[in-house]
């Protein structure tokens, strides 16, 4: 059975995602950030996950750290024997006007939300090229497309991660390994829950659907980029916004 591994899974849209994987017939690997919380969460999503009847386990550990994403997809590949998925997920933001924003803020962003792919796409793509097959997903952002004021290390973080999803799929492509991404605009989460009624009508007014999306609808499109329906697919970035760009 084909093994997926979804980095910051233990809730929200990673939990979403890994559990769709999952449902999909997929062993599943669940990442979560090393704390007790986490680890609960993560426990939870695993028992949902096994209930699919597939195999689920969790591995914690901080993805933003090289030798932590080295030593976890050595442990996964020895549990599951391949890794033939990989979503990097994970990410925070830490928003502020730029003028504003410290130094700490700026670089922890980066490393969580863009170090991080790069680790776990050196460490997985290594395995996936000697099985001369996989498929990887990374979560980018409408703000990395287009900016949003507040988030300059966050934009920073999402376009470069737009980026390394080309210059991957360049490089692995040869091997069988196919690269993509997926832009998430509004989605329904208790972030956006925290709205007043006016920013949300003001964010609804460029929303061509004039709604949120959900979780679900990103893991769709994910299954559907990690699926044989996508085989010639690569390299590109898919926008799941309800026409915010348009
Ligand atoms: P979320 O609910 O905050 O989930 C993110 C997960 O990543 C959390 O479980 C978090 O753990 C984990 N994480 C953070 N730092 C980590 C680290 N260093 N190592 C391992 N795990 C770590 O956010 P979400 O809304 O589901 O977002 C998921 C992805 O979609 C992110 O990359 C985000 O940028 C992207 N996205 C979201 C939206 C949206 O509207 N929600 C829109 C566009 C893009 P902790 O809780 O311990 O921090």
């Amino acid at each position: 059975m084909a093994t997926a591994i979804v980095t910051g899974a233990s809730q929200g849209i990673g939990e979403c995602i890994v559990k769709r994987l999952a449902k999909d017939g997929y062993n599943v690997a669940i990442n979560c950030y090393p704390s007790e919380g986490d680890r609960k969460n993560a426990e939870a999503v695993k028992a949902q996950c096994e209930e699919f009847g597939v195999e689920a386990e969790i591995f914690e550990a901080d993805v933003s750290k090289y030798d932590a994403c080295e030593e976890m997809v050595k442990k996964v590949k020895e549990r599951f024997g391949s890794i033939d998925v990989l979503v990097n997920n994970a990410g925070i933001t830490k928003d502020g006007l730029m003028v504003r924003m410290s130094e700490e803020q700026y670089d922890a962003v980066i490393a969580v939300n863009q170090k991080s792919v790069f680790n776990m796409t050196k460490f997985v793509g290594a395995v996936m090229m000697r099985q001369r097959s996989g498929a990887i997903v990374n979560l980018a952002s409408v703000a990395g497309l287009y900016g949003n004021p507040g988030q300059i290390n966050y934009s920073a973080s999402k376009a470069a991660i737009i980026g390394m999803t080309k210059t991957s799929a360049k490089e692995l492509g040869s091997r069988g390994i196919r690269v993509n991404a997926v832009a998430p605009g509004f989605i329904k989460t208790p972030m956006t829950d925290a709205l007043t009624e006016e920013q949300r009508n003001a964010m609804l007014s460029v929303i061509a659907m004039r709604r949120y999306g959900t979780v679900d609808e990103i893991a769709g499109v994910v299954s559907f980029l990690v699926s044989d329906d996508a085989s010639y697919v690569t390299g590109q970035t898919i926008e799941i916004s309800g026409g915010l760009s348009m």
